[in-house]
């Protein structure tokens, strides 16, 4: 029999209905207050003719009203298609058609993004329709799909990601068993709530019972004043929002208050890891997907420091093992798939059993990324396998020289490609962003790169742009990078 446990927030509502649910820049919400507005959305989307098992698409950013519409479709058995804010109106409509969503609720100023041909409520529209009666889900059911997010699809066509309630609820429990539960956490919801990354804080808030502060956009500066005022006490990062907070930080420093950095999303640099290190920050690595809902590898508290640069060990319900291409298990330190297993990953994909089929063999997923594991257990992400670089037969990780240039002084990002070689099949081309007020010539930077790398590391050009192609949340787009070489580029070595 499957495991049902009562509707999450109306359970919160009633354990703990004075406790702070959410804040924002303007207001504070209990989780009664919180359950409140949820259960009238509730009512006037059923007004608007949502039903039990539709899928809804929600095309929001940030806010507490995004929220309440998540928890509200759930009230209602409605399956959340959650939207990236930044595709574009074909792409929208690509997922809409995929996924058949019944309709979409969209931010007023989003709307017009959405094409003719489907059917868009704006959050205002929806705010004055009368409620209607409906009946509330008492039970969610660990089986049932609660959300679906849609990979960018890297390899293909893109493909909906199918996050169970049994998974968020694993999720949001193995990170608990890792990071605990303080009385007084509040966890800064600056990430969006359309990526795992941010809707699982949404999750553990209230799962736990936990506050958190939800940001409208990321903005270095105020996470930074948050931080120090005490009104938070963890946060979820991505690398490039941390440089930016560090860079903000000068020389303050965070108080004790302030608990876990969570850092996840992609690589992190060693040198930014080490920044943190010194200003006394507690990063927590982190390596997760959409389709594990989160986090699923995690560096424990004690170890940190000792083994910085890992992403560290399973969380508790979770397993990983590390597979090489001849479908061997590899030895400490030899690199291959990561392959996970657990209650927090998907059960596939949307309408995609060929996918789901590929990606989970025998219980196991696979991941499509690298790595490999120390000899105690930790991980080391190493990087996609689809933007692996193999030069002259030898396995170069984008990853690894992104790092070193931006342990330069002068360098403020950095990403790394494979650009064809006649020579060598491949090589590595680099684009990187100088910090403000810095120079460095793309002579220097080969020099540099030069004294920490091995030769067929060194990218061949390196292009100075003003800004790397990102994702909304932040993330590099390194199949993107090919587009910044100059159209009248002679092949040769571009400097600033
Ligand atoms: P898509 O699958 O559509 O290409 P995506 O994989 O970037 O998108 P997410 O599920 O948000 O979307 O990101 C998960 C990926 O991010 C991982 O598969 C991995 O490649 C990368 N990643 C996450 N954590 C880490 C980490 N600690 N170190 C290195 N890479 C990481
Ligand atoms: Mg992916």
């Amino acid at each position: 029999m499957q495991t049902s446990l009562p509707n999450w927030l109306m359970q919160r509502a009633f354990l703990t209905p004075e406790r702070i649910a959410v804040y924002d820049e303007q207001a504070a919400k209990t989780f009664a207050e919180l359950h409140e507005s949820a259960a009238k959305k509730a009512r006037q989307l059923a007004n608007a003719g949502v039903r039990k098992g539709d899928i809804i698409a929600v095309f929001m950013k940030n806010s507490v009203a995004m929220i309440e519409f998540i928890h509200a479709l759930h009230y209602l058995g409605a399956i959340v298609l959650l939207q990236n804010t930044r595709l574009t109106s074909y792409e929208l409509a690509w997922q809409l058609k995929d996924s058949e969503a019944a309709c979409v609720i969209a931010d007023d100023e989003l709307a017009d993004r959405m094409g003719e041909d489907v059917r868009v409520i704006t959050v205002s529209e929806l705010s004055a329709l009368p409620e209607a009666d409906a009946e509330f889900q008492q039970y969610y059911h660990f089986d049932d799909v609660a959300t679906i997010m849609y990979t960018s699809g890297t390899t293909g066509k893109p493909k909906g990601v199918l996050q169970t309630y049994g998974n968020h609820w694993w999720s949001a429990i193995g990170s608990a068993l890792n990071l605990g539960l303080h009385e007084n956490d509040c966890w800064l919801a600056a990430v969006p709530f359309f990526h795992i990354s941010g809707l699982s804080i949404m999750m553990r808030s209230v799962i736990y019972g936990m506050s958190m502060y939800v940001m409208h956009a990321f903005d270095a500066k105020k996470a930074n004043e948050l931080i120090i005022a005490g009104k938070v006490t963890m946060m979820s990062v991505v690398s490039a929002m941390l440089q930016k907070m560090i860079s903000d930080l000068g020389e303050r420093r965070y108080p004790e208050t302030f608990r876990c950095m969570l850092l996840g999303g992609g690589p992190a640099p060693t040198p930014l890891l080490e920044a943190c290190k010194a200003k006394g920050i507690p990063v927590y690595q982190t390596y997760g997907m959409t389709e594990t809902s989160s986090q699923i590898v995690t560096l424990a508290p004690e170890y940190s420091l000792t083994k910085l640069g890992s992403a560290g060990k399973p969380l508790f319900p979770a397993q990983l093992r590390i597979e090489k291409e001849d479908g061997q298990a590899a030895r400490p330190y030899e690199p291959g798939e990561i392959v996970v297993k657990g209650p927090n990953v998907t059960k596939g994909y949307l309408r995609r059993p060929d996918a789901t089929e590929e990606a989970i063999r025998d219980g196991w997923f696979y991941t499509g990324d690298i790595g490999y594991i120390d000899e105690d257990g930790f991980l080391y992400v190493l990087d996609r396998r689809s933007d692996l670089i193999i030069s002259g037969g030898e396995n170069v990780y984008p990853a690894e020289i992104e790092a070193v240039l931006l342990s330069h002084e002068a360098v403020e990002e950095a990403g790394v490609t494979g650009i064809d070689d006649e020579t060598w099949g491949q090589v590595p081309c680099a684009f990187v962003k100088l910090k403000s007020g810095y120079s460095a010539t793309a002579e220097q930077l080969k020099q540099f790169c030069q004294e920490r790398l091995a030769k067929y590391k060194i990218p061949k050009q390196i292009y100075f742009v003003e800004q790397l192609p990102r994702n909304a949340s932040q993330k590099l787009l390194r199949r993107q990078l090919k587009q910044l070489i100059p159209t009248n580029s002679l092949g040769g070595t571009s400097s600033s």
